[in-house]
């Protein structure tokens, strides 16, 4: 029997619940993080966008919809949760670089360009012009990467491919980890005669020493270099989720991974623990506050049955479109379907709404009025809310 009582735990592995996580483990509250499975955030770019459509995001944010998120958190709260990212990734082999208040147009492996805030700093010459010279490296039967869609949209542009041996890109990213195959490439890299300009790649530099590697090839080559996120599941999504999860862990942080929640105590408006499905004993979780950040419906946080959405854990009143043909617009492929809006609605305090527990708060895509794809605030969304449930969290457990 787990007789610990954890100050706060977080239901939900991906950048929201792991950023409440490193946010109250900072203070110095013991924390458990209890997830299904691995997040999002390992199908993402792993940059972070904040909202796309503003030249400055920040201030971008008062003119969004007074129901958004964003609002509820505020544009000084959503800089210092950014602050506190970037300050977390610097000590690490995945540091990230970028301004809060300044998108970038990053290159995308079909040669268009992706806004975004915050990149790793792999990327950090990935704003390309078209006056310069790209040199694209590729690999032989590489997937998930079209050198011929970038080349084709930059005049000033030329390409070279290196057998890897390998043809999947987590795989061709774990080669970088050997150092004779690094001394390969380089090798192979110096005697191509490439043009002045700058050099990039898929994101294939590493898995685990991202950063060393990054600063071994450029500081041999002399030129700027940088990654091309790949399709989904891309390296630099998972070297972010990779980063969060193990600083955490270094923290002295608790996880309790790729388990159900089988049950919920409550005793009058206080949630008291969770327990966790298993082969053999079931493991009991206590706490004085949790915090729910269980995603959207990619992550199994909101499920969408004929006519109804429900929230899996504690079955939380969701506000959702009210008839099920008007969950989608008609053209698909456009922003801004309804059924983005669904999800738990929570007060200033970051608690949901019409719920009976006052230890409970909720943060990342599960909730409502995100619209996530229509304003493209996904991780920096999540950063924010998970630091500010954080927040709220804390005031109610000290
Ligand atoms: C393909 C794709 C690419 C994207 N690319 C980008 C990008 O490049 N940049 C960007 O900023 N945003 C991107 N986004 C959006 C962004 O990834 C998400 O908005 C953000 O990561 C959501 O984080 P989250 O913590 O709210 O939820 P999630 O990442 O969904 O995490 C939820 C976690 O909760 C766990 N969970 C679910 N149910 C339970 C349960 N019952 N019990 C315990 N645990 C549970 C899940 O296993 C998961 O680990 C992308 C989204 C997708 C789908």
């Amino acid at each position: 029997m787990n007789r610990v009582t954890y100050d706060a735990v977080i239901i939900g592995g991906g950048m929201s619940g792991l950023m409440a996580a490193l946010a109250l483990a900072g203070k110095g509250k013991s924390v458990a993080v209890v997830s299904k499975g691995d997040p999002v955030c390992c199908l993402s770019t792993g940059c972070i966008d904040v909202l796309i459509h503003e030249n400055n995001p920040l201030a971008g944010i008062v003119s969004l919809p007074e129901n958004h998120p964003y609002r509820l958190v505020g544009e000084e709260t959503v800089s210092a949760s950014l602050e506190m990212f970037i300050k977390i990734m610097r000590g690490t082999q995945s540091p990230y670089c970028g301004d809060t208040g300044t998108n970038r147009a990053i290159l995308t492996p079909m040669g268009t360009k992706k806004i975004t805030c915050l990149v790793p700093r792999t990327m950090e010459f990935a704003d390309c012009h078209s006056d310069e010279y790209i040199h694209i490296i590729s690999f032989n039967n590489i997937k998930d990467f079209y050198p011929g869609y970038i080349t084709s949209s930059y005049q000033n542009s030329g390409r070279s491919i290196f057998n890897a041996e390998v043809t999947s890109t987590a795989a061709i990213a774990e080669r970088f980890e050997e150092e004779e195959f690094r001394r390969e490439f380089i090798a192979w890299l110096k005697d191509r005669d490439i043009p002045d300009g700058k050099i990039a790649l898929p994101a294939v530099l590493g898995t685990r020493t991202t950063g060393s590697i990054y600063d071994e090839i450029s500081h041999e080559l002399a030129k700027p270099i940088f990654e091309i996120p790949t399709l989904p599941p891309s390296m630099p999504g998972l070297r972010l989720f990779r980063t969060l999860k193990n600083t955490f862990l270094n923290m002295g942080g608790s996880i309790y991974w790729g388990r159900d929640i089988s049950s919920v105590e409550k005793l009058g408006t206080q949630l008291e623990a969770l327990t966790l499905s298993n082969k053999g004993r079931a493991t009991r979780i206590q706490g004085k506050a949790f915090i729910l950040a269980t995603g959207s419906f990619v992550s199994g946080g909101l499920y969408a049955a004929m006519d109804s959405i429900e929230e899996r854990v504690f079955g939380l009143p969701i506000h959702m479109p009210e008839e099920r043909k008007h969950w989608f617009k008609e053209n698909f492929f456009t922003t801004g379907h309804a059924i983005e809006k669904a999800g738990i609605q929570v007060d200033s305090s970051f608690r949901p709404v019409d719920a009976p527990y006052e230890n409970l708060f909720a943060c990342g895509s599960i909730l409502a009025f995100s619209e996530v794809m229509k304003y493209g605030c996904g991780h920096g969304m999540a950063i924010a809310t998970g630091f500010a449930a954080a927040q709220k969290c804390e005031e109610y457990i000290q």
